[in-house]
């Protein structure tokens, strides 16, 4: 083993060599080193804030519902690698990928039936839109290649998925030109208005001949804007979607396995897609998974056509480790009362927060199952609301006007209530 590195050492090479989410080249802010991390705790060293322990509010981008080091989902790993940690899935197949698909189509609405697996979330989406793509090529339709969205999404950092996040907050002024131009409804406002839902309809009535798709996160905008809208547009989609022969695609990235309320956002609305999108939660945080899930009719599409396979195929794809993780987080979840718990952070959120309303520069204060956002009237200032955050004792990611947490689902009351201190905190130093 070699040395290991100080933390000064550590922070210098980083600067020296290390991309960041986001980040400039060289990094102009140092990051907290984590050491470990168990429960819904991060042991941090380093020449910044010093050794301290922070509660998580962010669940390392909502992916670790568990928290840290469980002991279940440490075991399943474990126990996988002693078998193999991976083989190619090209003529080969395993008991980890084939009883995770199995488990995704019994647990997700009804039609969906087949399951891709894929490295991440962008790629995953990457999928989803070739799956669309293909099954208007095949019906020949080929002139069916546009996708509508609405603003204030987010679905990925690789091209398709780009081209589909809000383009205001996105990347799209860096890319004009460049990007594929897709069609965008309004923002959706975040109680039902008929004539916002008269807009989606005569939207996708317009431009069915062009359209392949329609892609959305329902319930929950996630890294787009943090926003909530009403569960009667997603049954707006579905109809409008039908009438006119598009396909219907949820990117659940972020809201599934329970984090709003219901194990998966489509069931507020008791809607279902065509295409379904999962990622983040699904290995529980531990490894990086996806998944793009169809209905037999979108498969069965495919498979006329004159190229008759879906023509993608990663090289970690349906990787043991991550699916074995998976198999153990779906297993965590659903063996306890997941949606109780859910309810028990939601009303804890609630309460904690309500403190934020009254701070000076806060524009909005809202909370869904397990998410709560502190919208301010300004940009935040990253840096100071990050310090006074780990001041506090906690762990948060703010980004644009929002500081929010998506705290771990383990999260007791006591460290929920910290961790509300702390976006409050934020706030007022943001
Ligand atoms: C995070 C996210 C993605 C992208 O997933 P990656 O694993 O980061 O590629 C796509 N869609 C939504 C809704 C997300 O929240």
């Amino acid at each position: 083993m070699p040395e290991p590195l100080s933390p000064a050492e550590l922070i210098a090479l980083d600067r020296a060599h290390v991309w960041h989410p986001y980040g400039p080249m060289p990094g102009r802010a140092d990051p907290l080193v984590v050491e470990s991390a168990s429960g819904v705790r991060l042991r941090t060293a380093g020449p910044v804030h010093g050794r301290r322990e922070l509660i998580d509010g962010m669940s390392s981008w909502w992916s670790a519902i568990h928290g840290y080091n469980h002991p279940v989902l440490n075991e399943a790993v474990r126990g996988q690698l002693d078998r193999m940690s991976h083989v190619m899935f090209g003529g080969l197949t395993h008991e980890p990928a084939v009883r995770l698909a199995a488990t995704l189509v019994e647990i997700t609405p009804a039609p969906l039936r087949h399951v891709f697996l894929s490295d991440s979330g962008s790629v995953s989406v990457e999928v989803a839109v070739k799956m669309c793509l293909q099954y208007w090529r095949s019906l020949g339709r080929p002139a069916k290649q546009r996708l509508l969205t609405w603003r204030g999404g987010y679905h990925g950092d690789t091209w398709q998925p780009m081209a589909v996040c809000d383009p205001d907050g996105g990347m799209h002024q860096l890319w004009s030109g460049v990007l594929p131009r897709q069609i965008f409804a309004d923002a959706p406002p975040a109680g039902f208005e008929e004539p916002y839902a008269d807009h989606l309809r005569e939207l996708i009535g317009r431009h069915a001949r062009e359209l392949a798709a329609v892609i959305v996160e329902p319930v929950v905008q996630g890294a787009g804007g943090m926003r909530f809208h009403s569960p009667g547009y997603l049954r707006v989609l579905r109809e409008a979607c039908d009438e006119h022969g598009v396909l219907l695609v949820f990117d659940e990235i972020a809201t599934g396995f329970g984090r709003t309320g219901t194990l998966f956002a489509s069931e507020h609305a008791g809607v279902s897609p065509d295409v379904l999108c999962l990622g983040k939660a699904l290995t529980g945080g531990y490894l990086t998974m996806a998944a793009t899930l169809c209905t037999s009719g979108v498969a069965d599409g495919i498979s006329r056509g004159e190229v008759p396979v879906l023509a993608h195929g990663p090289t970690f794809m349906g990787n043991p480790l991550a699916a074995a993780a998976a198999n153990a987080s779906i297993g965590l979840l659903l063996g306890q009362d997941w949606a109780r718990e859910i309810k028990r952070l939601e009303s804890g959120l609630r309460t904690g927060l309500a403190a934020a309303e009254g701070i000076p520069g806060v524009a909005d204060v809202r909370v869904l199952g397990g998410i709560g956002v502190v919208q301010l009237d300004h940009r935040v200032d990253v840096a100071a609301a990050t310090e006074a955050a780990v001041r506090a004792g906690v762990w948060l990611r703010p980004f644009r006007d929002l500081v929010y947490v998506m705290p771990p689902y383990v999260m007791e009351d006591e460290d929920l209530a910290r961790v509300c201190e702390g976006v409050c905190a934020a706030a007022r130093a943001g």
